[in-house]
């Protein structure tokens, strides 16, 4: 058991605002914790001499044997008093009821940093404030005010709305879905998610963790714990509250096309969490998790007597990451015989509306013995020849028996209830739509999928850290935010190829770096396949008023030395015409690179407020944000992780060599993510950075062009 074990495991809760006035919080928490609580309930209030029956006790610190959980439940005013006194106690799980905290407003924030305060010098572990309360079925404690207590089960769930709680225990008591543990997680100005998480993955009695947040406080941590936990207990978390934030602001590409949103779904993701969009799909899935085993695989039977319902799940199976089991030979022979000549013993299997429990039997028999089944879904409609009933009993056995897990769709009213009841009680779930029951097993089977996970470390390359700190203090000194390719130096210092190029300001200058580079690049050309170079260089405006560079004529491509000179002074001049108070820089002269077998790909990193660095890879150059084919990754990412990003990705087989074109040098793409996602994580300092295009050929990679924002607070 995990460091929490004492709160959902306590002898003596003490209620300090213990009240008999109708109506109030602590006369509802006081009730509740009397109605099936195992072990003392202590009632704290200085104005009474018993509470509900209880003897009252003045002071927390006057409590003679010691209490496990105090819950407060007094006003905004003396609960941090009330909190203290719970620590001079030595109390070590506390959860404060009492809101008027930071949901209300800079008074209430105020009120939470002391209260963080306390907790943290008394080392409490302290739920809330502005909390419903936490639930314990192992002994019987409601410490909540909601009019509901949870029925005994293996689900544990916490939510950051008290609200929701009260909901989903309503309708988990409808359907005789039960909980170990239920936390309320309140303002969360102590314990969050991440202690939860990591408590009930190692609690024997939680098979399955839920929750509903709103939003994940320390993202990096988050992912670190949660993948831990994944490998034994499934999480399953409906994220709600599709925040937008920073996204307009962003003077990048990643900025505005690697939201929060986008943070979330990644960072959940790489955490081995089972995103979840509503309440039913939250319980669907916890009852397969918690009820069948994991699956070997994602093909999947189905068996039914019903020719449409069947249609309608293939097409179900066809919309998910499930796919339809080929039969053995095998099985399709035992199928020929036992079915009749109108039927199907392909997948799916069609039993037909005349089959009785006999034949059905046979059939699911046959497809959950067949090794090429991972899991198998049973579908029934009514029919003058099946009882359900007995299709049930029939499903228990033969799950028992080939132990291959089984969802089953029973398409009728009244008449399934009881079959409904037999397969539930062994773990079965059953559902009347069948889409319900491929989704269900569509998770079961992304689960194993998480559960065979193995992250690796990310790698740490050899880089040049002192001269990239360097790059970022000059522009700090010079009180600039945003950096262009005279930033360059910073990705040569991480290791990231670049071209070739010189930062020059007058077209003397320019002339001289392009005869420089020109008879580099020749020497080198020459070294390699004796080809002729081009004889051009490319020549960029370098001013941190421009953002988008070839948007106001500010590339030159293919220019000639003869026109250099020229070139430069063009170039300046439109810079000027479309902003006269234009800063700029100078002019950047760059060796050429020969796009003909090359993809422009962007590589960027955008900071997210919860999840940290966000890195960002897709098809690049100057349609970025048409084509919008990205993919996000929260940094630090491993070598695999980098590699997946490629996979994700639309476009990759542009990248692998679609229509004849020669493949580009993955490897280096993947390289330059690991060694961009080192150096945002190495430097906080740097807000958001887009390489577009990092032009990808089959002989390399190299980023052509940069632009960053950078916080000067952060160096
Ligand atoms: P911006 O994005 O500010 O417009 P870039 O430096 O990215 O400026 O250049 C725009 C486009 O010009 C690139 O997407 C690429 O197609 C082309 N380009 C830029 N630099 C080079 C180069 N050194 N060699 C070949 N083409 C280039
Ligand atoms: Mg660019």
């Amino acid at each position: 058991m995990g460091e929490l074990a004492s709160m959902f495991a306590p002898d003596r809760v003490a209620v300090i605002g213990a009240s008999e006035q109708q109506g109030s919080v602590g006369r509802a928490i006081t009730e509740n914790l009397q109605a099936d609580f195992d072990g003392d309930v202590v009632p704290v209030n200085p104005n009474a001499d018993r509470v509900l029956g209880i003897d009252c006790v003045d002071d927390i610190t006057a409590v003679a044997e010691p209490v496990d959980v105090a819950v407060v439940v007094v006003p905004a005013s003396i609960a941090i008093e009330m909190v203290e006194g719970c620590g001079e106690a030595g109390i070590e799980n506390v959860v404060v009821i009492t809101a008027g905290f930071s949901e209300a407003g800079s008074e209430g924030a105020a009120r939470e940093r002391r209260l963080k305060e306390v907790a943290a010098e008394y080392d409490l572990d302290l739920v809330g404030p502005n909390s419903l309360g936490v639930m314990s079925t192992g002994v019987g404690m409601n410490a909540t005010f909601g009019p509901e207590n949870a029925q005994p089960g293996n689900i544990s769930f916490m939510s950051q709305s008290g609200a929701f709680v009260t909901a989903v225990l309503d309708w988990a008591n409808d359907r005789d879905v039960g909980f170990k543990d239920v936390v309320s997680l309140g303002n969360k100005a102590v314990l969050d998610e991440r202690d939860f998480i990591d408590e009930w993955g190692s609690d024997p009695d939680t098979d399955v963790i839920l929750g509903y947040l709103e939003g994940i406080d320390d993202g990096e941590g988050f992912i670190r714990t949660a993948r831990e936990v994944t490998q034994e207990t499934p999480i399953l978390l409906v994220k709600s509250g599709r925040t937008e934030a920073g996204a307009s602001a962003a003077a990048s590409h990643t900025g505005t096309m690697a939201g929060s949103e986008e943070a979330y779904e990644a960072g959940l993701e790489q955490a081995g969490v089972v995103r979840v969009e509503t309440v039913q799909e939250l319980f669907d899935f916890a009852g397969i998790l918690s009820g069948q085993p994991l699956p070997e695989d994602e093909s999947v039977a189905i068996v039914s007597n019903a020719g449409g319902p069947g249609v309608m799940t293939t097409d179900a199976v066809g919309d998910s990451g499930l796919e339809l089991a080929s039969f053995t030979e095998e099985t399709l022979t035992t199928l020929g015989d036992a079915l009749p000549g109108g039927a199907n013993i392909y997948n799916p299997v069609d039993v037909i509306g005349d089959a009785d429990v006999e034949r059905f039997e046979r059939a699911i028999d046959a497809a959950l013995a067949d090794p090429n089944v991972g899991a198998a879904i049973v579908l029934a409609c009514p029919t003058a020849t099946l009882g359900f009933d007995e299709l049930a009993e029939t499903v228990v056995d033969l799950q028992d028996e080939h132990r291959t897990p089984v969802a089953v769709s029973l398409m009728g009213g009244d008449s399934t209830r009881d079959a409904q009841a037999l397969l539930s009680e062994v773990g079965i779930p059953t559902y009347f739509d069948p889409a319900r029951a491929v989704r269900s097993l569509d998770v079961l089977s992304q689960y194993r999928e998480i559960r065979e996970r193995e992250y690796e470390e990310p790698k740490r390359f050899d880089v040049d850290r002192e001269r990239a700190r360097e790059i970022l203090l000059e522009a700090k000194h010079s009180d600039t935010n945003r950096l262009g390719v005279e930033a360059m130096g910073l990705l040569e210092a991480y290791g990231i190829p670049i071209p070739d190029g010189e930062i020059v300001d007058s077209p003397g200058d320019a002339r001289a770096a392009a005869e420089r580079i020109l008879d580099e690049t020749d020497a080198a050309d020459e070294d390699s396949d004796g080809e002729a170079a081009s004889g051009e260089v490319v020549m960029k405006i370098v001013s941190p008023d421009i953002l988008h560079k070839s948007d106001i004529g500010g590339v030159e491509v293919g220019v000639p030395l003869s026109e250099v000179e020229d070139t430069y002074e063009d170039l300046v001049t439109r810079a000027r015409n479309y902003q006269s108070d234009a800063k700029i820089l100078g002019v950047q002269v760059q060796e050429t690179l020969d796009l003909d077998a090359a993809t422009e790909t962007i590589v960027g990193m955008n900071r997210d407020p919860q999840f940290g660095p966000l890195l960002l890879f897709g098809l690049g150059g100057i349609f970025v944000e048409v084509l919008e084919d990205t993919t996000v990754r929260v940094a630090p990412v491993s070598d695999p992780e980098a590699r997946a990003m490629i996979d994700d990705i639309d476009s990759a087989p542009l990248l692998r060599g679609a229509r004849g074109r020669e493949p580009v040098d993955e490897d280096g793409i993947v390289e330059t993510i690991q060694r961009l996602s080192q150096l945002v994580t190495d430097f906080p300092a740097i807000l958001e950075l887009d390489i577009n295009p990092l032009v990808a050929t089959p002989d390399g990679v190299s980023a052509v062009d940069v632009r960053l924002t950078i916080d000067q607070e952060e160096l």
